[in-house]
């Protein structure tokens, strides 16, 4: 196979250098390559700061088969992966333990539910693209784009399920419109022209919508750690600094995948200690305050 390459191709191509991977003690898969920034197609290059370990070309098998392999996603992958597992454990254990224990009502479980699940949808919609980014299909590697950026949102606007919830309502009509607005941004999100330029317009508007909801909440220390991650996603820091050197590890969108989970896991420890106290502040809904009004007169 080698043999037969063109001359051309043969001098610039960059074959695994085993000099340089053999000593990781990690597998890298058979038929599995890793290109260089020069090298990778032109729906790849995003960030000219990552300089090598890149997979591409890549049929559906062979993705998924290189979940197991190092490469410049592979810390992208895995952080959102044990981020799913470790709300899929939360809600588990909250449903099952911790709710039964507190003596919550059933609306808690509802709000406790939906919450959680929107972060491992997140968590999973990013695993699935960190994983098919690779795909040789540029269609395939936009649609796991867009279903990424459409993960994010719903994450965010699971963090405002209950908050709005216990912060600022106790009435399920508030619920129900936040849960429209899940579904209509997702929608949105995934539709194929989502990515196009005739939607450019569009697509800001949904950013700001969803952005702009994340000031509401009340507690500062979950601006400062969206904030914070924002940050690094934007302005690739600190692989800027240092290009080529942070490939494998260190680099922005790896700190954002962590912060994205620390963010998740704090708000949903915040939220722990409103759900106990719920039961107890939430005041009469309007229908009781009518009836009680009306009895009254
Ligand atoms: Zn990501």
């Amino acid at each position: 196979m080698l043999l037969k390459m063109p001359q051309k191709l043969l001098k610039t191509a960059h074959f695994i250098e085993l000099d340089s991977y053999q000593h990781w003690p990690v597998l890298i898969t058979q038929r599995i390559r890793l290109y260089t920034y020069e090298q990778i197609p032109l729906f790849l290059k995003e960030n000219p700061f990552i300089t090598d370990g890149y997979r591409a070309h890549l049929p559906s098998k062979l993705c998924l088969r290189s979940i197991f392999m190092l490469s410049n996603e592979t810390v992208n992958i895995w952080s959102h992966l044990l981020g799913f597992l470790l709300f899929f454990y939360l809600a588990v254990n909250d449903l099952t333990s911790v709710l039964p224990a507190s003596g919550v009502n059933r609306e808690d479980y509802v709000i406790y539910a939906i919450g959680l699940f929107c972060f491992q949808v997140c968590m999973l919609c990013s695993v699935g693209y960190h994983l098919f980014s690779c795909h040789r299909s540029e269609k395939t590697c936009r649609r796991w784009l867009s279903l990424d950026y459409a993960g994010i949102s719903v994450g965010i606007l699971g963090c405002y399920v209950p908050g709005i919830f216990y912060a600022f309502y106790c009435n399920t009509l508030y619920l129900l419109t936040v849960l429209s607005l899940i579904l209509a941004v997702f929608c949105a999100q995934v539709h194929p022209r989502y990515l196009s330029n005739d939607w450019k317009r569009i697509r800001m508007a949904i950013f700001c919508c969803v952005a702009g909801i994340m000031f509401l909440p009340r507690i500062l220390v979950m601006y400062l750690i969206a904030g914070t991650a924002f940050l690094f996603y934007v302005t690739k820091i600190p692989e800027r600094y240092f290009p080529g050197q942070l490939n494998y590890l260190g680099a922005s969108h790896q700190v954002w995948h962590v912060l994205v989970v620390l963010m998740f896991y704090w708000w949903h420890q915040g939220c722990s200690h409103h759900a106990v106290q719920h039961s107890r502040s939430c005041p009469p809904d309007e229908q009781q305050l009518s009836r009680t009004d009306q009895i009254m007169s």
